[in-house]
């Protein structure tokens, strides 16, 4: 058995799939300490910069004073408690909707989700370019699953057309794409659902915090949210807390609490997460401005690395700049990381052979000199100055 996990490791190794863990010691900030070395975070979906805010640490401590550490059972024995049920009633407000319900990860809530709402026999259509969580889920749930390509409607409608007229179908798809930071087409998306009677599944991983109306996400900003019945949205990224909610009717809550085996079958999330997230709530409410700086901070960034003639993707603070192989995607990672920038490359199975990049992601806490610093390198480390020298 040894043996196969030798084999397994070098056939990674092989194809320059290996991946290591790399060691931040201290606080996540716009810089960190990655593996002993001070080095610009350009890696983070703490786009907000709340994940060491000091609001959220005081949140964090009254919270432990009042309600201790762990929550000591799941949600439907003895592990729901008072700030879980304060917490899904503000996100609720926050998204607009009539109830939430918070999962311990965003990766359980798509599982979870997914599974409850279709089963054998129906049919699940799903955005070719969906975060793996969402790929579990549609597994999970044994529903035939049909992949249209990347934000195609034509695609999406003609695999509606053709699905069992008796099947229940459910949409699902991302609003701002993790690893390519485009943002899917909702409203057509939402139109064609109507159209062939389909559910509407989104996940707001990327778009929570960030965009629309206090961070309330794509959906609220395309006023799309009486239309669409499950908004996910994690609360460890934007929010600086971890977890993860779905927004939606009360009725969907209730049959989540009933059926969503991710929900149902682990203990619950401590208090002190929640208030984290709750305080972080408030702040994308009370401060829209780090909003906007992001964006500021995002166009700086992205036009930069256009002039310095990188392909450069998407429209969001998820700036993907397009490399192709593995090899030159990694080595030019390592290269701007020995000049003190962190920015991760991306392989398959992440995203699809041949389309490896470097995923840049801005936050709202750099400052436009470390940006401009940043830029200075990729210009250091462009492939067109790198064959002029
Ligand atoms: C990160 C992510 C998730 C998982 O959320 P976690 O809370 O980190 O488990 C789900 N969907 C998308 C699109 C993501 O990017």
């Amino acid at each position: 058995m040894a043996d196969f996990i030798e084999q397994r490791l070098e056939e990674i190794r092989s194809r320059n799939l290996y991946r290591e863990l790399k060691l931040v010691d201290g606080e996540q900030d716009s810089t960190v300490v990655l593996d002993g070395r001070e080095v610009l975070n350009l890696s983070s979906n703490n786009y907000l910069g709340l994940a060491n805010h000091p609001a959220l640490k005081e949140a964090a401590r009254q919270a432990l004073d009042r309600y201790g550490c762990g929550s000591g059972a799941s949600r439907l024995i003895s592990g729901n408690m008072t700030a879980h049920e304060e917490l899904e009633q503000r996100l609720a407000r926050f998204k607009g909707t009539e109830a939430a319900l918070v999962f311990n990860s965003g990766y359980q809530a798509n599982v979870g989700i997914i599974a409850t709402l279709v089963e054998r026999d129906d049919v699940v259509l799903s955005d070719q370019l969906n975060h793996a969580s969402i790929i579990d889920g549609c597994r999970l749930s044994r529903a035939a699953v049909s992949v249209y390509r990347h934000c195609d409607m034509d695609h999406l409608e003609s695999l509606l057309r053709a699905a069992p007229a008796k099947a229940r179908k459910l949409i699902v798809t991302e609003s701002v794409f993790s690893m390519d930071g485009d943002i899917a087409p909702l409203r057509e998306l939402v139109e064609l659902a109507e159209r062939h009677g389909a559910m509407v599944m989104v996940d707001e991983a990327h778009g929570t915090g960030v965009r629309g109306p206090n961070g309330a996400g794509v959906v609220a900003e395309m006023a799309l949210g009486d239309r669409v019945l499950v908004q996910m949205g994690t609360l460890g990224k934007a929010l600086g807390a971890f977890g993860a909610y779905v927004a939606g009717s009360a009725r969907l809550r209730e049959l989540l609490i009933n059926r969503a085996r991710s929900f149902i079958f682990t203990t619950s999330l401590p208090p002190v997460i929640l208030a984290m997230a709750g305080a972080a709530v408030d702040l994308a409410e009370k401060e829209p401005e780090r909003q906007c700086t992001l964006r500021r901070n995002t166009e700086r960034l992205r036009s930069g690395l256009e002039r310095l003639g990188y392909t450069v993707g998407g429209s969001t603070q998820i700036i993907p700049v397009m490399v192709g192989e593995e090899q030159p995607c990694m080595e030019l990672a390592a290269r701007l990381l020995d000049s003190g920038f962190y920015v991760q490359g991306i392989r398959p199975p992440t995203v699809p052979p041949g389309t490896s990049r470097l995923r840049v992601t801005t936050m709202a806490t750099h400052t436009n000199e470390q940006l401009d610093r940043a830029l200075d390198a990729f210009a250091r480390n462009s492939p067109h100055e790198r064959k002029r020298a």
